[in-house]
């Protein structure tokens, strides 16, 4: 996403308010270089954003999300009444190089503990331990207020429509499941090709629509004319045929 959006600030236009986008770049990285790079909104969910609205997922009590945090002892309780402390940091270098900074905190003690099996797959002499991504969650949550707000929700729902039937088009209805050709550069030429005649279609039906509307608009006031026509005649015989026949085109 991030050199997408480079090419288009580069070489085309400014970039609009609001970044929309599917849940699969919704990553830490993209919201932290859509925000402080790009300067813009992004309006992008991320893989886990349904389940975390379902009643299951808010219910289930050995996810860590919905342990209580103690802001004081910056702790976790568990679901076994223990406290998680926190241990120490940890720093992640993912595979494009972008760095995650990581709060690490352990449970006092497993030991006993009736649910552990739920809880935990770690070896039995071992506490839990549970990591915390504290800017990833803070970009989640400003996500999750956007898309809950009447205006950006709105926005973001837009993209259902605008972007997704043109996938759908191409691949169910024009059948282009399968490239030709290998190697990146071709295949970026055949889905180009590919996306241009999806344009002509759309172009060619919009220019058809726009023939049809100044043919009926023509087609409508001659009808007028001929209405008025009739109900001036019809005033002067006093014929109700005519007004049967106004109402029914009018
Ligand atoms: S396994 Fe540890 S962290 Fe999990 S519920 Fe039991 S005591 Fe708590």
């Amino acid at each position: 996403m991030i050199p997408f959006l480079t090419t288009i600030k580069e070489s085309y236009f400014e970039l609009p308010n609001y970044i929309v986008a599917d849940a699969g770049y919704g990553s830490e990285e993209n919201y932290q270089a859509i925000l402080d790079d790009f300067e813009r909104t992004p309006l992008i969910t991320y893989t886990m954003y349904q389940k975390e609205q379902t009643k299951k997922y808010k219910q289930n009590p050995f996810i860590t999300n919905n342990w209580k945090y103690n802001e004081l002892t910056d702790s976790y309780t568990c679901p076994n009444n223990r406290e998680l402390h926190f241990r120490n940091y940890s720093t992640r270098n993912d595979k494009y190089g972008f760095t995650r900074q990581l709060k690490m905190y352990e449970c006092e003690s497993c030991l006993n503990c009736p649910v552990r099996a739920l809880c935990t797959r770690a070896k039995s002499n071992k506490n839990r331990v549970i990591q915390k991504n504290g800017n990833w969650e803070y970009f989640k949550a400003h996500g999750r207020e956007l898309l809950s707000d009447d205006v950006t929700g709105a926005i973001y729902r837009r993209r259902k429509i605008d972007v997704e039937p043109a996938f759908g088009n191409l691949k169910a209805n024009l059948s282009f499941n399968r490239f030709s050709v290998r190697g990146q550069e071709k295949v970026t030429q055949e889905l180009g090709f590919a996306f241009m005649a999806l344009n002509l279609r759309k172009l060619s039906k919009f220019r058809k629509d726009i023939d049809r509307k100044i043919r009926k608009n023509k087609n409508s006031k001659m009808i007028n004319l001929i209405l008025e026509f009739l109900f001036c005649f019809k005033r002067l015989l006093g014929q109700p045929l005519f007004v049967l026949f106004r109402n029914f085109y009018t």
